[in-house]
Formats: C-alpha cells, structure tokens, sequence
C-alpha cells in the first residue's frame, strides 16, 4: 500500500442471491499509471471483481457487496456506476456492448460526456483515431459491420471518450485472432504509457497478456491464490502448467 495507489480493493466479498460466494475475500491494487492484469479461468470471479469496482453488480438482483474499495484514498462503494465514471474510471464490457446502428463516431459522441465542449469532443475522436487509424476508415459505417476486432477497438475507443485515470478492460482479446490479439495488447500498452491511464485487464488469456502487464493476480474460485510481477509469475512453474499450457 502506497500513497501512489489510485484503486485499493480489501477482502472484498460478493454474494449472489443471499447463497453464492462468487468472491472470497479479493484485495488488490493498482497504482497510478500502473498496468495490472487479472487472470484466471472461466467462473473464478473476474468479471464479478469488475463489476464491483465499476458499480455495475445489481443489488436489485440480489448482490451483495462486503468489504471498501477506495478510489483515489476515497470509498466507492456507496456510489453508483455514473458517479464512478465521474470520478475517472470505466469498465469495457466483455462482449463489447457497442451501439451496432449507430456509426463508430456516433458510438464515440454518445460516450462523451454532454457538458464537453464540441472541441474537446474532436481532440478526443481524433486520438481514438490516432490509436485505431481502422476506425476512422470506417467512421461512418454502421458499427454492427465491424468485424469483432474493430467493435473491440471501438469499445475501447468509447471508453477513452471519458478521460479516465482507470480503465478496465473484461477479455478484450474474445473471439480475436492470435495476431490482432497482440496489436490490441500493444495498443492498449501505447495508450497506458501515453495518457499516463492505468490499466486493470481481466483475462484468460494470459500468456498474451503477462507480455504486457507490470503485475498480476491469479483468481481461482473466488480467491486471489497468488500475485506478482509478470515477469517471475512468467516463470513460475505452476503458472506454467495451469495458465500458460505448459509453456
Ligand atoms: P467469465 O470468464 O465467465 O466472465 P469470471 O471469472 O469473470 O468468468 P464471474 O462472471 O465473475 O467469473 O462469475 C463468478 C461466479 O459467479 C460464477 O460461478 C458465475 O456463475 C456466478 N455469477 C456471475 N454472475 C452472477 C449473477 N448475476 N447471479 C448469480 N451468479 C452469478
């Protein structure tokens, strides 16, 4: 725990339905500017530690949070998902969750916030264009004849359209060929060290992604069972075996 951490997440708990423990117990960090990965298989918990720190677990449907997530030295979760993205952070959806009938600059206006200036509106787009030169090829196409790795570019696109401190990606590499995998990685990289974003990236894939991350925690079943630096977790002979295929 340092003064330069911008998210801090202690023994955090989630319970679905009163009867499921979906998280045990998760604390993590992320510091400022900092990339930090978290990895682990279908169903241990991933998506459900997002969505706690963005605000989008429903309680209406039964989910329970217990535990502090602190953004910025500041409890968030009494807050709702809008005064979370205030505050600097966004969470790109698994799946991508664009707006398919509309076009990718018309996705890009609805993610801007309405008391932005039309100016800053442009500087925004013209960046996004800057990293994903693709989407400006196809600005005025309808986004639902993207292929899968544009829609992801332009998921992430929208999230920029904020000017978050933190951004929170859920399986950005699904569906996407091995190659397109690595350009996505290495521009989400490019936007981290850039823009000075930190970056949470929530991932099975992990040999792809410990290439980029500074730091990593592995979720098993609802439990951080170990964390470290992608480097010596790269060596380590069980996330070898269970997470890197042998590698
Ligand atoms: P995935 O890769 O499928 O997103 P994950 O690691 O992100 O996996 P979670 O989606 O967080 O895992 O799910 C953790 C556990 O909680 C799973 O067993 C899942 O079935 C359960 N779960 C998730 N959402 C709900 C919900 N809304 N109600 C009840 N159980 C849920």
């Amino acid at each position: 725990a340092t003064t330069d951490n911008l998210l801090t997440m202690s023994n955090v708990e989630v319970v679905y339905d009163k009867v499921f423990l979906a998280i045990k117990g998760v604390s993590l960090q992320v510091g400022k500017g900092d990339m930090v990965a978290l990895l682990g298989a279908n169903g241990a918990g991933k998506s459900t530690t997002l969505k706690t720190i963005s605000g989008l677990l429903a309680p209406e449907r039964g989910a329970v949070t217990r535990g502090t997530v602190e953004f910025q030295g500041r409890n968030i979760l009494p807050l709702g998902a809008p005064a979370r993205v205030a505050l600097g952070m966004v969470h790109v959806l698994e799946g991508r969750r664009i707006f398919e009938h509309l076009t990718p600059e018309d996705n890009l206006l609805a993610a801007f916030p309405s008391r932005g200036s039309r100016q800053r509106f442009n500087e925004l787009k013209e960046q996004v264009f800057t990293y994903f030169p693709r989407l400006k090829e196809r600005a005025r196409t309808k986004s639902g004849y993207l292929s899968g790795g544009e829609q992801q570019m332009l998921a992430i696109g929208r999230a920029l359209m904020t000017e978050p401190e933190l951004i929170m990606l859920d399986e950005p590499s699904l569906g996407l060929a091995p190659l397109l995998v690595q350009e996505i990685f290495a521009i989400i990289r490019e936007i981290n060290q850039q823009q000075k974003v930190s970056v949470l990236l929530v991932e099975q894939n992990a040999s792809a992604a410990l290439e980029i991350v500074r730091h990593a925690y592995l979720i098993e079943n609802g439990h951080v069972v170990m964390d470290g630096k992608a480097e010596v977790l790269r060596q380590n002979p069980d996330v070898q075996e269970f997470y890197l295929g042998g590698a």
